[in-house]
């Protein structure tokens, strides 16, 4: 008699962008969801169908591909080597996909440790933010081997709308670390301009849409300025410190390199001082632009 075999999926970390992605995952797959937060696992689980383990000590034994989607470096690695310790649960020719920003020589390191075992080991994190995570869009850069790449693109294509192939484990995460340094500066550079353009009498919303016809525009101007800070509402759903936290990623990167980036580092730097004067306690990453309207007295709202 040949038996068949049938294998699950698992996708841990389940908040701002893993919920939406967990439920574009979910279609046709059996899947189990985990989450530190219970509500934020069992509301995934009601809404794709799906099983909330209640602790990762709970994992199937038919679980053979795990998603992560978690906060940082620290928690990927304790998940994975010592809290439950998913490297000692999984069998060989699993895979594991590290969809989380982190930090490049960890996930240099967790890929070989992962190699090791026959695991196959792929850091893929994301761009776009909650709004293309809803819709399945998200911009996708991928590290890892090619065997591992090809196998995972399969689970990354209901993700995302592009799945760029960087370079070995870790160079997916430098991508998207260098990326978000890029981007914090966008949006730092366009609060400056438009703090200078509102002390000269024009007006913010006047100003964005000049430079959204011209050659200044960023996805910041298009996108971030007109919802989350002309609105004053700063809900874009990217904690400034996550974004620090890619700052600081990418910014140790250029020092390893020893390059020189004046411009970039000033940004992360205005960054870090522009969090100390933040009051909120878990600030948006738009928020950045209230350290200028402070700085110089305007304000950057619409009206
Ligand atoms: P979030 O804080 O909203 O979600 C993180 C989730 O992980 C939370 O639900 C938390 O309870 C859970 N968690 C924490 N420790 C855990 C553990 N040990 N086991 C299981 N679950 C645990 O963060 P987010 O905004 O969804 O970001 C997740 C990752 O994606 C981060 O690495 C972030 O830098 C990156 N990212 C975020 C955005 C964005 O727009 N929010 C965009 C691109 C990339």
């Amino acid at each position: 008699m040949v038996e068949i075999q049938h294998h699950a999926s698992l996708f841990i970390g389940l908040g701002n962008m893993g919920r939406p992605m967990a439920i574009n995952y979910a279609a046709g797959r059996e899947l189990f969801v985990y989450d530190t937060n219970p509500v934020a696992a069992a509301e995934v689980a009601a809404a794709t169908n799906g099983i909330a383990l209640p602790d990762l000590e709970y994992m199937p034994s038919h679980v053979r591909t795990v998603i992560l989607m978690l906060p940082n470096s620290r928690i990927v690695e304790s998940v994975l080597r010592t809290s439950p310790g998913l490297f000692k649960r999984l069998p060989a020719r699993s895979l594991i996909i590290d969809m989380s920003s982190s930090e490049p020589e960890s996930t240099a390191a967790l890929a070989a440790e992962a190699a090791a075992i026959g695991i196959d080991y792929v850091d893929a994190p994301v761009s776009g933010g909650v709004a293309k995570a809803e819709v399945g869009k998200l911009a996708i850069m991928v590290g890892g081997d090619s065997t591992a790449v090809e196998r995972a693109k399969r689970h990354l294509r209901p993700l995302g709308e592009t799945i760029t192939h960087v370079g070995p484990a870790g160079t997916g995460h430098a991508a998207k670390a260098l990326n978000n340094l890029l981007s914090a500066t966008n949006l730092a550079a366009a609060a400056e301009i438009l703090s200078v353009a509102a002390t000269a009498g024009i007006a913010p919303e006047k100003m964005l849409e000049v430079i959204n016809g011209s050659t200044g525009r960023s996805q910041a101007s298009e996108f971030k300025y007109p919802r989350h800070v002309l609105t004053g509402t700063f809900d874009s759903g990217f904690a400034m410190d996550l974004m620090l936290k890619d700052l600081r990623i990418a910014t140790n990167l250029i020092s390893q390199q020893s390059a020189e980036a004046p411009i970039v580092l000033t940004a992360q730097a205005t960054a870090e001082k522009a969090r100390e004067l933040l009051e909120s306690a878990q600030p948006d990453h738009t928020e950045f632009v209230r350290y200028y309207e402070k700085l110089n007295g305007t304000s950057l709202r619409a009206g």
